[in-house]
């Protein structure tokens, strides 16, 4: 690490040499290689993560050109995993990349997630959002959710048993909607470029903002501070047993 690639980067006083260290010693699981995951992948990569993998099944469709990164017009119908694990490398050697070309579903992701020491979200699927958010609780292992949806991206840190989870923001979060989700091109690496900040926050173990809502075409952005729900059946459930000595 003793290079000039993160230079620029030590300079800033709010990072440093410490959170440089820190970040190359830390590793994060990635859900989904498409529009918020590859952009995610590409700044963490940059930036000097340790060891990241991108889990994603999908082959490369001309749909995703507009909003996801690295991928080319030659790419199409090759495996997203494979493609992102390639270019990643490429991009930084010094990062342990692993594309993993497999669907998450509830039988693997306790497998594939709890080697992290933060899950990014890169999904478009809200029942996967709730997987990632059981398997982040009971494994005490923060994750940061991000959704976009025509214009307007979210954002937010979770921190099992100290922020608000998933659960508890979920009336917050617009349902999914059926057909085609409209996406512009400039969001999902506005939305992902703040995920990252997040994540690299939790990393080093920095105050997190609050639910970040972002509309990239009006210029509006917000923070909310939602409090965690103490009937919340996931974390406050948890929360209740544990402190019965009981763990579920
Ligand atoms: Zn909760």
């Amino acid at each position: 690490m003793g290079n000039d690639r993160y230079r620029r980067q030590i300079l800033v006083k709010e990072f440093g040499s410490n959170a440089q260290k820190l970040l190359s010693e830390s590793s994060i699981v990635i859900v989904g290689g498409g529009g918020l995951g590859s952009n995610s992948a590409n700044i963490l990569v940059r930036m000097g993560i340790g060891t990241i993998d991108i889990i994603d099944k999908d082959t490369i469709d001309i749909t995703n050109l507009h909003r996801t990164s690295l991928f080319t017009q030659e790419d199409i119908g090759k495996s997203k995993a494979v493609v992102l694990e390639e270019r990643l490398q490429a991009i930084n050697p010094e990062v342990r990349v692993k594309g993993i070309n497999q669907n998450v579903t509830k039988d693997n992701i306790e497998t594939f997630l709890k080697k992290a020491d933060v899950i990014v979200d890169g999904t478009d699927s809200i029942p996967l959002r709730h997987l990632i958010n059981t398997v982040s609780i009971q494994n005490d292992i923060p994750w940061v959710y991000a959704g976009v949806y025509g214009t307007i991206g979210m954002t937010m840190g979770i921190l099992p048993k100290k922020t608000p989870c998933f659960q508890c923001i979920s009336q917050n979060i617009p349902e999914s909607t059926t057909g085609e989700t409209p996406v512009l091109g400039s969001l999902p690496p506005t939305i992902a470029s703040i995920q990252c900040n997040e994540t690299i926050k939790v990393l080093l173990g920095k105050q997190l903002a609050g639910l970040i809502i972002y509309d990239v075409w009006n210029q509006c952005f917000d923070v909310m501070s939602i409090q965690r729900n103490p009937h919340c059946p996931i974390c406050g459930k948890m929360e209740k047993n544990l402190s019965k000595g009981r763990i579920l």
